[in-house]
């Protein structure tokens, strides 16, 4: 079944945020078959919270020795949203320096289509394609792969790795890129076969990656990736009519990125799942992604899907009052703004993340 990886109830969500296993977590979430939560998806989307994630381990009664190693990729997300709120279109560029060297701005026909030659890596890919997935550990392989060893520009490589995602963060896609390819950290991410090997349990030899560090090839792009061009992403949203609405309700906006169930349940409202083509023109998903995000929107009561502009929505309304949660992909919705959860009080930008952790983890330890 389609959603089997990736479940969409919310009862089966909640199950699987019972269900982590922090310390085994901390002992082998590097590992590409570790036990990792695989919760971005629900978390991306809004379904639930860092916070929330977070208040549900302590009520399982772990302390935070136990949890702090996935709190803190927990707070990695804070981080780099943090950044897009600060930021805001400054993420969509490089952000802190140039990437530097760089070739070209498309993406190596042989990551299209999993035929990089290493084994391992074509395997992430595929699962990828299949479920909508990838384990961060691969994600920066393939990051690196394409930035540091092809020269490619990451922006690219990055919508298409957004497209195929469905846990989908702008801020964590774009600026994790960044962060391999040097242009938001201090140093380039590279490796060789005999880590690939070791997190992947890949027995593969001989390819270009089987060196030493020091003898990877990085100022020549291997043959492998000569081949380039510009990743086709197109994404077909349904065609709607604009949903009847009760003006003398509140309208309540949800997005791909705010499908939270219990977001004022307790209140009569218009629901709506608003998806503005212009949005997704500029940052398309798979189809596989679409579905699962109207999957997810079942799990919110008589939510009614539109097809248009927040402007179209806004001037079929005729009541006085209109409510969203803050994202800053909503900046140009207007109304009242409802906050979103985050992991801690602690706001705006910080120089590294660890900067930022030591803040962070000050409030919730
Ligand atoms: C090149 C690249 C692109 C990425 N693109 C995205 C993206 O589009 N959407 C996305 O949600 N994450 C992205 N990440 C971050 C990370 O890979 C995923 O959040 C993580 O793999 C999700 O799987 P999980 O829920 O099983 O993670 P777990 O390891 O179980 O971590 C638990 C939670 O902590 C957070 N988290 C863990 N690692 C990171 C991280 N490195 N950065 C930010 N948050 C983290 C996530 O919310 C995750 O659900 C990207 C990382 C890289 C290197």
């Amino acid at each position: 079944m389609e959603h089997d990886y990736f479940p969409t109830s919310y009862v089966e969500i909640l199950a699987r945020v019972a269900a982590i296993d922090p310390v085994k977590y901390g002992q082998s979430r590097n590992y590409l078959d570790g036990a990792v939560t695989r919760l971005s998806p629900y978390i991306s989307r809004g379904v639930i919270s860092t916070h929330f994630v977070y208040d549900s381990l302590l009520q399982q009664n772990f302390d935070f020795p136990a949890v702090e190693k996935l709190v803190q990729e927990l707070a990695w997300r804070d981080y780099w949203q943090l950044i897009w709120v600060e930021r805001q279109a400054a993420i969509e560029a490089d952000l802190r320096s140039p990437q530097l060297p760089v070739v070209s701005f498309g993406l190596p026909v042989a990551f299209q289509t999993a035929s990089t030659c290493v084994e391992a890596i074509d395997a992430g890919i595929q699962k990828l394609y299949s479920t909508g997935y990838m384990h961060n550990h691969m994600r920066m392989y393939v990051a690196s792969l394409v930035c540091n060893f092809a020269h490619c520009h990451w922006k690219e490589p990055a919508r298409w790795m957004y497209y195929h995602l469905l846990d989908g963060d702008w801020a964590s896609n774009v600026l994790s890129w960044q962060w391999v390819a040097g242009s938001n950290s201090n140093k380039k991410y590279v490796f060789n076969q005999e880590n690939l090997n070791k997190y992947s349990g890949s027995a593969q030899r001989k390819t270009f990656l089987d060196t030493e560090y020091e003898d990877l090839p990085l100022s020549t792009v291997p043959a492998e990736f000569h081949q380039v061009s510009s990743p086709e992403l197109s994404c077909m949203l349904p065609l709607t009519s604009l949903p009847e609405l009760d003006h003398s309700l509140p309208l309540l906006i949800y997005t791909s990125y705010n499908l939270d169930p219990v977001w004022q349940v307790d209140i009569a409202a218009n629901r709506i799942l608003l998806l503005e083509p212009s949005h997704f023109a500029n940052y398309p998903v798979s189809e596989k992604v679409l579905r699962f995000i109207f999957s997810l929107s079942a799990n919110i009561k008589d939510l009614k899907v539109f097809v248009g502009e927040f402007s179209e929505l806004k001037n079929a309304y005729t009541g006085d009052l209109i409510r969203y949660k803050e994202h800053p992909f909503s900046s140009h919705f207007t109304g009242i703004e409802d906050k979103r959860s985050w992991l801690t009080t602690v706001s705006g930008e910080h120089s590294s993340f660890f900067a930022y952790w030591k803040k962070a983890k000050r409030q919730l330890e």
